[in-house]
């Protein structure tokens, strides 16, 4: 066996069917992209346009030589629609399959018998053409997220395209008595192009889908951790996630001393609302109030809901006097907080304990029960008040 252009067709041939046969494999094994099977259709008929080269001789010279063309094409086209179920894209690809179309019309139109090699370059410059239409929409479609294995794979497609196309120049340029399938340099380079693609095209589409899975589980990843993290009723963080974040805002002032007031902020008599007008208007109230106590914060500030009618708020960069200044300003816009239950107005004051760890250093255990106790202090004063 030699380097030459039908032993490069043989071996195109069988790698594009193995290729195809471990793709659907695979496919049939588990839960694929749509599309999938688009792209190992086009393997397939990679395969048959490449073994229909060896018909020549065997079937009628016009079958033989529009036979590859419309094979190589359907391969293509079938990566276009492939690409265009994968990423779920609406419209057909129209402008591959007008590209395809025109080629085999002035194929056939075109027709002399008695020059074959006319046939040819329309032939590779169509499928060229092809192959950059079909590389440029599957850049354009790629969803960002898997942008670098689409580039990958339009670059893959782009250049095949272009080989495809340089071949067709060189068949117009040629002389009538020029050979295809003859061992030179550029009929060997051009078909080893082929097996190229066959192979590299292989790993493509399943790259993409790879980097489509890992985009998934990231987004997935990211979603249960921003699950884990919040009240699934007021959106504020939960208590975990406010001792975790407390923790390290603690830390950090400790390591870059920086006063830290904490509030511990309970509704007054809200058990009432529930008994006198039931949970649903119970659970909008604390709706309401999360976010008014969020338009009343910086952002950079801690607010969570850390048990049933009880947030706490961490202000970072804030000393005891501001941060009673704070509490004031919370509990005017809890009495300010008014829902509609059954067409009667609902407000409930907050009772409000305050502590700070200015100067010395505390943790957050130590800080949280100072904050109760004031907490404790305001409700036994009478209610909608702020201790520290
Ligand atoms: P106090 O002024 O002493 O704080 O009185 P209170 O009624 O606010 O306090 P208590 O601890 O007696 O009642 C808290 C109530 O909060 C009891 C519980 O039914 C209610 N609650 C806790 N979580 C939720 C919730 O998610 N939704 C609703 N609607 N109610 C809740
Ligand atoms: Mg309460
Ligand atoms: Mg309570």
């Amino acid at each position: 066996m030699e380097l030459d252009p039908r032993t490069l067709a043989i071996y195109t041939t069988a790698i594009s069917l193995l290729l195809a046969a471990l793709a659907y494999a695979f496919g049939h094994a588990r839960r694929v992209y749509p599309g999938y099977h688009w792209w190992v259709a086009s393997l397939l008929l990679f395969a048959l346009a490449i073994s229909s080269i060896g018909l020549r001789g065997l079937v009628p010279p016009w079958v033989a030589l529009v036979g590859p063309t419309a094979l190589g094409m359907a391969s293509l086209l079938a990566i276009a629609e492939g690409h265009r179920r994968f990423s779920g894209a609406s419209q057909a690809p129209l402008l591959p399959i007008a590209v395809a179309l025109i080629t085999l019309t002035l194929m056939t139109a075109l027709h002399d018998p008695a020059n074959p090699l006319r046939h040819r370059a329309i032939g590779a410059c169509g499928v060229g053409l092809l192959g950059i239409v079909v590389g440029w929409q599957l850049l354009t479609l790629t969803p960002a997220a898997l942008r670098r294995s689409g580039r990958w794979c339009a670059l893959l497609l782009g250049s095949f395209g272009l080989i495809r196309f340089a071949r067709g120049l060189q068949f117009t340029l040629a002389g009538s008595g020029f050979d295809v399938l003859a061992p030179q340099i550029s009929s060997i380079l051009s078909y080893a192009a082929n097996a190229v693609f066959a192979t590299l095209w292989g790993f493509g589409f399943m790259m993409l889908c790879t980097a489509r899975l890992e985009s998934e589980l990231e987004q997935s990843r990211q979603s249960l951790r921003k699950l884990s993290r919040v009240d699934p009723l007021t959106g504020l963080l939960n208590r975990r996630a406010f001792f975790s974040d407390a923790r390290a805002e603690l830390a950090r002032s400790r390591r870059y001393p920086a006063p830290l007031t904490l509030l511990m902020i309970d509704i007054d008599y809200f058990k009432s609302v529930n008994d006198e007008h039931g949970h649903l208007s119970g659970d909008q109230l604390l709706r309401e109030l999360s976010n008014r106590f969020r338009q009343e914060l910086r952002g950079s500030d801690l607010l969570a809901r850390i048990g049933g009618e009880e947030f706490a708020a961490l202000l970072t960069q804030t000393p005891l006097p501001e941060a009673l200044q704070i509490a004031e300003r919370l509990r005017a816009a809890a009495r300010d907080t008014v829902i509609d239950a059954d067409g009667e107005a609902v407000a409930r004051s907050v009772s409000i304990g305050a502590a700070d760890c200015d100067p010395a250093p505390i943790d957050l255990e130590q800080l949280l029960r100072d904050a109760d106790a004031a907490l404790y202090r305001a409700k036994d004063a009478g209610r909608d008040c702020v201790c520290s």
